[in-house]
């Protein structure tokens, strides 16, 4: 039997479950899973393997499971749990951290258990697993419990075969095992009750660092503005919305609308944090998420967070954001963090255990009654994702911002946790470290790199450099057909139309892409159809200067004086719009894009909502709240989604493109005659929908094909997202988009794997394009 099937209590689990059907046999741990022998009448055989399938304990995964008959005698006497057997490659799958389970929590809860408050408390069924884990095979001297010799209590729950503990790797009590401790910037504090010492410090509106499970959170009182206002300035994030965390299902339900699916999201063993709308007068912060009418929720999942949210002293809702500070990795060591985080943290409630991999939270929402990923981390990786056809060892390295690399052998995708933006030397180090550590745990060994187009990309430097050390083949991957062949491996499809509305990435013709019809099949690629191509004067910087976009746009809107009053508001600097104006006469430094994302920004620009970003998607993001709050009803969405702006294709260079300067200009007009600014950016939202179903009907038409798969950072856009699927769906295709996988560039490291896989199986046939 393979899968997710040690450290998990399978063992105890079979063990009772042969004395319940009273079989004989024995079963033991193998490299690949592990081997069970059985013997006793056909019908108790038959119960057993049913029960096998239908009552693992919570933390396995059986991925397959044969039977055969047996060729040895088994044991006269009983059943019987064997030493581990020897073997050669471990491929047996490491567990993410999972939530503190009811037994455990029942234990920490109750004053009369040994382990009454103690926030290390952990069975077979719940607890820190990948984050602790050095190297395999998974046994306590491997882990950061290493240094933490069992007591007497434990050992005997260790050993019991029928006991919750049984082979529990991190077992621990507050005889033997952790302990908190409270620091200030300065040292160590004295604290009898240290949970309620920091309790009291947030009620109090101070910043609490809490070591946790893969790194740091920053927390305070989510319902005391000038407290989250403090953080939001200490850590210089000013915008980027924050997460919170409450107790429980119907606290969460005064902050958040949930649907069904949300909130079993929301209660799910991998405890994501979970995107819903707000609700207006919950008393939560407006510094939580400042012009998004989303707000990210999650419950407890340690012991710590249970201890620390149960306590009378702590407010109803905290925030908690992670303690790095931007666009720096989460801190893991406990001198390191407070060194970094003395400056925003007046408070810090560690631990001794170490954290030897930095996981962040996940994020998720669900969007029509489907899961859709935002950050897979905690609680998904390093779970495999089951690739459609089997691929050589090989290693993806991912894209530039939101990164995750991916290693992959046989069928078994292992995407790893979320890197994030691959820019500075600090994030360069905790991605290289992450892939030596994933490397070295899976045992793989790869015969194959895979990166991006993009030759600048620190992810494309590293694998260049990685893949010439080890004298490897180099698969570059263009960034779309990547983000397609993630949702495509996903879902098992080999051949579609994909839509990927993106940021940037780089095209295969050089210039930048992301609005792009593509058809995908086998390795391969075609570009079909693009959003209209405008210049970006700036080059990147365009990506957090949506004013940039507005002006490009409007070059090409003769008259719209309204807009370009606007848009004077919005320039950093007066002489800017010249210099800017200037610099598109003269092609300097003004390459072309597709981008769909880019020309969100430039909308939201000109509608005048943001001139300036403080995070790539901030303006898109503020744009689609607007449009929301457009929505009578934001339950009901029409089926088919009409558009009162122009929907004109052309045809160019064989390509067939949307005109966006068309819808563009009556827009404007329609600003310009006082139309109310969420009824048009509405209709926007409904225009670029109805607009990629026509274009999708037109290629669907010329190539047969009636798969559609909608892929790119923009189909975080949930309004656009449910549009296009609804208008879609009513014409008869079948649609598609990342759901365990992101669709932002979290995806593009599996899609990598998937097409370089493919690339090398298919000897003589390179990934084509045009
Ligand atoms: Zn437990
Ligand atoms: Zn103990
Ligand atoms: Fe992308």
């Amino acid at each position: 039997m393979h899968g997710i099937v040690q450290g998990v209590g399978f063992r105890p689990f079979i063990y009772r479950l042969a004395a319940r059907f009273s079989l004989r046999g024995s079963i033991s741990n193998t490299t690949t899973g592990v081997r069970i022998r059985v013997a006793g009448g056909q019908d108790h055989l038959d119960a057993f393997l049913r029960a096998v399938r239908q009552e693992a304990p919570p933390l396995a995964v059986i991925t397959s499971l044969v039977v055969r008959p047996c060729t040895e005698p088994v044991s006269e006497t009983g059943f019987v749990i064997l030493a581990s057997e020897p073997g050669e490659r471990p491929t047996t799958l490491i567990s993410p951290d999972i939530t503190v389970c009811d037994d455990c929590l029942a234990e920490i809860m109750d004053p009369q258990n040994r382990r009454f408050a103690y926030p290390f408390t952990n069975c077979t069924n719940c607890g820190p697993r990948f984050t602790i884990i050095s190297s395999l095979p998974y046994d306590r001297p491997n882990t950061s419990m290493a240094v933490f010799p069992m007591c007497a209590d434990c050992y005997r729950e260790y050993e019991d075969p029928l006991d919750r503990r049984f082979h529990a790797q991190p077992n621990a009590c507050p005889i033997c095992g952790p302990h908190l401790e409270l620091h200030d910037a300065d040292g160590p504090l004295e604290s009898k009750d240290p949970v309620r010492t920091a309790a009291r410090a947030l009620r109090e509106g101070k910043i609490l660092a809490l070591k946790g499970l893969g790194g740091f959170h920053l927390c305070v009182d989510g319902r005391n503005s000038r407290a989250v206002a403090r953080l939001r300035r200490r850590k210089h994030r000013y915008a980027k919305p924050l997460a919170v965390m409450v107790l429980d299902a119907a606290t969460a339900r005064r902050y958040g609308r949930f649907c069904r699916h949300g909130e079993e999201l929301l209660k799910s063993r991998a405890r994501p944090i979970v995107l819903v709308p707000g609700k207006n007068g919950s008393g939560l912060a407006g510094e939580v998420a400042p012009g998004i009418n989303e707000v990210g929720i999650m419950l407890p999942y340690t012991p710590l967070h249970y201890l620390l949210l149960a306590h009378a002293d702590t407010p109803e809702v905290l925030v908690m954001t992670s303690g790095n500070r931007s666009g720096e990795p989460i801190r893991t060591d406990n001198r390191e963090a407070v060194e970094h985080l003395g400056h925003i943290a007046d408070l810090f409630l560690l631990h001794n255990r170490d954290i030897l991999t930095r996981v962040d939270d996940s994020v998720a929402r669900s969007v029509c009654g489907r899961v859709q990923m935002i950050r897979r981390s905690r609680g998904y990786a390093p779970m495999p994702v089951l690739l459609p056809q089997p691929v050589p060892e090989l290693l993806a390295c991912g894209a530039e911002l939101k990164n995750t690399f991916c290693l992959a052998r046989d069928k078994h995708a292992f995407v790893s946790q979320h890197i994030g933006e691959l820019i500075g030397p600090e994030n360069l180090v905790f991605y290289e470290e992450s892939i030596g550590h994933f490397q070295e745990l899976l045992e793989i060994e790869p015969a194959l790199v895979a990166c991006d187009l993009h030759p600048d990309y620190l992810s494309t430097v590293f694998a260049r450099t990685w893949a010439s050390a080890r004298d490897l083949p180099l698969v570059r991957i263009q960034h779309h057909h990547a983000h397609a062949a993630a949702v495509m491996a996903e879902h098992n499809l080999s051949e579609v139309l994909a839509v990927v509305f993106d940021g940037a990435g780089l095209g295969s013709d050089g210039t930048i892409w992301g609005g792009e019809f593509l058809r995908v099949g086998g390795s391969g690629f075609f570009r079909l159809g693009h959003l209209a191509p405008f210049a970006l004067p700036g080059g990147d910087a365009a990506a957090r200067e949506p004013w940039r976009v507005a002006l490009s746009l409007l070059e090409h809107l003769p008259g719209q004086k309204d807009c370009n009053e606007i848009l004077q508001g919005l320039a950093p600097a007066p002489g800017s719009l010249d210099l800017l104006r200037r610099m598109l006469a003269g092609n300097i430094n003004c390459p072309l894009t597709t981008s769909c994302g880019r020309l969100f920004d430039g909308v939201s620009a000109l509608l005048g909502l943001r001139g300036r970003a403080e995070y790539e998607g901030q303006a898109a993001m503020e744009l689609e709240a607007l449009a929301w709050s457009a929505l009578k009803d934001p339950g009901s969405l029409p089926g088919r989604v009409d558009t009162e702006y122009p929907v004109e294709l052309e045809e160019n260079n064989g390509l067939l493109e949307v005109n966006i300067f068309a819808m563009l200009g009556r827009l404007c007009s329609d600003f310009s005659r006082g139309r109310a600014r969420e009824n048009l950016a509405l209709a926007f939202h409904c225009w670029l929908a109805a607009a990629t179903a026509a274009l999708i009907n037109r290629l669907a038409r010329a190539t047969g094909l009636s798969t559609v798969v909608l892929a790119g950072g923009c189909m975080q856009n949930r309004l656009l997202l449910s549009m296009l699927r609804n208008t879609l769906e009513q014409d008869g295709y079948e649609v598609y988009t990342g759901e365990k996988i992101p669709v932002n560039d979290g995806g593009i490291a599996l899609g990598q794997a998937y097409i370089g896989g493919m690339t090398s199986n298919v000897s003589g046939n390179s990934h084509a394009g045009t």
